[in-house]
């Protein structure tokens, strides 16, 4: 058996916020690490200078905390292998690049930007399947490159792709892979401005923090070759390698932002809770081999394997999203519930006002069963925060009789000799109201509805009249027949 201590990471390059599929490639490895008992390591990949967004790397931290992905190592955190920045890693991927090209394994490239216009240009014309590097600085004389270099003639620093072999690789999700390195173009490795590309970064990266399993998105399987020839070329054990199926919008086209949210922000903006969002990412090209679907993250932890990832695309269906967010809304307990509740209170118009927990909890009881997202418990029945000042119309037409000012008023007059009114007593009131009226309940109930709440539905009457309170119910029937003309 392996003893080797597994050690996966995320190495996301800031963009300013949380693709989705980045979380489920942060929550892969995640897993992956927790179920073997591995380290789950957060790289931060920001060589890309023109793509520096202020604020990103906090932004990214913040999302996976509140998804609950915390890494063992990386900013903020530390570990053994930091810093875990690139931009703080330069002068060791300038160690690398001088080792490969003391090696022969990699070559300045002095060629000006015109001239590799030109070229690509011809090549165009040639109808090759894709555009590359010639070559050309590979065979400069050593005594030309001194001079380039000492004149400070512009440079990159490129790859030496050996011509006429096949770069093989197994992949843990998509099997043996095969590139024909004559497809492969020499690579940039550190660019004009001093920094490294992604390539070079990541694999040495990879190498000193002793990553052993590779688990990123299938758009990066077309870089392996390249990642795999420089692992060989500097004499190092590769990793494991798992590509991650590509995200789908449901007509199968990749999911782009144009179709809809990809930001975690705006998933959690719009009131999912993290469960529901974790559990939904988890099933994107996961399953553990039967139809279950709801889970929790020790529940995923338990049950996940890179083994029943999927290769095939995984469709993103919103649908699941919100069914799943339902029921993990229900499977919360009413603690947690207050507590998001208070949350979403302090966002909204009612946040200078007060509202005991008792009330509130009364309010996350009857209402439960009706809502998929915190925030309805407020707006699925603002009659719990204000009174209503508007009534259903369509309501009013049906239910509003000429007689139901006066029937109402009885309701009311019985209910005044009550001290503290229990539910029971409410509906005692209401039967013997009726019954008094000779008309039956209903009659009763829906206007009663009606003048307490402005809407035909809602929770059951007898809970929604205590939750509001005896003084609450008699002031709202009061204006109700103020304000209510028939
Ligand atoms: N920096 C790459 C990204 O933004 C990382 C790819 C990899 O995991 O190797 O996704």
């Amino acid at each position: 058996m392996n003893s080797e201590k597994i050690r996966v990471r995320f190495a996301p390059s800031p963009t300013g916020y949380l693709h989705v599929g980045g979380l489920r490639t942060a929550l892969y490895n995640y897993l992956f690490a927790k179920k073997n008992n591995g380290t789950f390591i957060l790289r931060i990949e920001d060589t890309d200078r023109n793509r520096y967004v202020e604020g990103a790397v906090e932004k990214l931290i913040k999302a996976l905390k509140w998804a609950g992905l915390q890494y063992d190592e990386g900013p903020e955190v530390g570990g053994e292998f930091g810093p875990y920045l690139q931009s703080q890693r330069l002068d060791i991927y300038k160690k690398y690049a001088d080792e490969l090209i003391a090696k022969g394994k990699a070559y300045y490239c002095f060629c000006s930007p015109e001239r590799l216009k030109t070229l690509r240009e011809e090549q165009e014309k040639q109808k090759l399947p894709q555009a590359k590097y010639d070559k050309h600085c590979l065979h400069l004389s050593k005594k030309e490159i001194e001079k380039n270099l000492s004149s400070a003639i512009p440079k990159v620093v490129r790859l030496n792709i050996e011509q006429n072999h096949s770069i093989k690789f197994d992949d843990l999700i998509r099997g043996h892979v095969e590139f024909e390195s004559n497809n492969v173009d020499d690579q940039i490795l550190i660019k004009g401005d001093g920094y490294p590309t992604y390539h070079l970064a990541n694999v040495v990266d990879d190498h000193l923090m002793k990553i052993t399993h590779v688990i990123r998105g299938e758009e990066w399987l077309s870089s392996t070759p390249k990642h795999v020839l420089l692992y060989d070329a500097f004499g190092w054990k590769r990793p494991m390698f798992a590509h991650l199926p590509l995200l789908l919008n449901p007509d199968r086209s990749k999911l782009s932002k144009r179709q809809g949210d990809v930001a975690v922000e705006d998933y959690r903006e719009k009131g999912f809770l993290k469960e529901a969002l974790i559990n939904f990412v988890a099933l994107l090209g996961w399953n553990a081999g039967d139809d279950r679907e709801l889970y929790n993250m020790d529940g995923l932890i338990k049950n996940f394997s890179l083994e029943r990832v999927n290769k095939s695309g995984a469709v993103f269906d919103l649908q699941k999203l919100h069914w799943l967010n339902a029921e993990h809304l229900r499977k919360k307990s009413e603690g947690e519930l207050l507590n998001l509740l208070n949350e979403e209170l302090q966002k909204s118009k009612y946040k200078d006002q007060f509202y005991s927990d008792i009330y509130l909890l009364m309010i996350i009881k009857s209402m439960k069963e009706r809502v998929s997202f915190v925030k309805e418990f407020i707006d699925n029945c603002i009659y719990f925060y204000e009174a209503p000042t508007q009534y259903e119309q369509k309501a009013v037409e049906k239910n509003w009789k000429p007689e139901t000012p006066e029937q109402l008023q009885k309701f009311k007059n019985e209910l005044a000799q009550y001290d503290n009114p229990t539910i029971e007593d409410f509906e005692h009131i209401i039967t013997k109201t009726a019954e008094e009226l000779k008309i039956g309940k209903a009659k009763l109930i829906h206007p009663l509805r009606l003048a307490v709440s402005g809407q035909s539905t809602g929770p059951g009457m007898f809970d929604l009249l205590f939750i509001l309170g005896k003084d609450e119910v008699i002031k709202r029937i009061d204006s109700a027949i103020q304000k209510i003309s028939v």
